[in-house]
């Protein structure tokens, strides 16, 4: 009979079969290779699909008050969105890569002297302070449809030390290193900053003292969200009616059963 821990790479007991080999044969020793297999569009484009659902889900339970939702937006942004290191985006995987994301931002300033942002905005009350994101309530301003890398990399805020910050920036901050896909033992000192209210450039005072704004991210997060989540839609809509149509007609859907939706 075959120990279950031989068959099993990753499981402690596998490691301990390599005890009483000394350590040079232990280092030529190389992991097997585990067989895989590709992924085929149709599962691929289901992964879309549940990617959209979740972020749906998301911004919902985000809005009803569960506010750490936004380190599950971060992540599935990334998921779907970041190409880089050893990642392919899944939108890259469909061949969706040149669909174009809104933005909502207005261009920093660099004549501006405080900290600066445009994505969020500051509600004061008698005795709290909080950032809440734009989404599409704002005043009107220009929406203006970037390539993804572009979209990803705009700065969108100015700390009081002056170092600008991108929607990648933040989105990698809390999905690789503040509990989206990753705990890391230590954070970026910029993004610590942010998170502890040391760099927002203001404070609030409270009827106890002073409070730290600590919003900064989720905040920012909510709101690429939105525009993330209509990015994304508009992008479905053109993929699937640019497919050849279901019913078997072989002329594009939008031109086919799709016609006038
Ligand atoms: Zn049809």
């Amino acid at each position: 009979m075959i120990k279950e821990w031989s068959l099993n790479p990753y499981s402690n007991n596998y490691m301990s079969g390599y005890q009483g080999a000394d350590m040079s044969e232990k280092k030529n020793k190389k992991k097997p290779i585990t067989p895989r297999r590709v992924v085929l569009t149709p599962k691929l484009e289901q992964h879309l699909k549940e990617q959209i659902e979740f972020l749906t889900r998301s911004i919902r339970d985000y809005d009803l008050g569960c506010l750490s939702e936004y380190k599950r937006m971060a992540t599935i942004i990334r998921v779907v969105a970041y190409d880089g290191g050893r990642s392919t985006s899944l939108i890259s995987h469909l061949g969706m890569e040149q669909e174009p994301f809104v933005s909502y931002a207005a261009p920093l300033n660099p004549r501006n002297l405080l900290t600066e942002q445009s994505l969020i905005i500051l509600k004061v009350s008698q005795d709290s302070c909080e950032h809440l994101p734009v989404l599409d309530q704002g005043p009107p301003m220009m929406q203006r449809w970037l390539p993804k890398n572009e979209w990803l990399n705009e700065p969108v805020f100015r700390d009081s030390n002056r170092n600008e910050f991108s929607r990648l920036d933040f989105i990698k901050w809390v999905a690789n290193q503040d509990g989206g896909a990753h705990v890391d033992g230590s954070v970026e000192e910029n993004y610590a900053r942010l998170q502890e209210g040391e760099t927002v450039g203001w404070i609030f005072e409270g009827p106890n003292g002073p409070v730290p704004i600590t919003d900064i991210a989720r905040s920012h997060i909510r709101h690429f969200a939105f525009e993330f989540l209509t990015s994304l839609n508009t992008a479905w809509q053109r993929y699937i009616g640019n497919r050849e149509c279901e019913c078997g007609s072989s002329r594009k859907a939008r031109y086919c059963c799709l016609k006038g939706q």
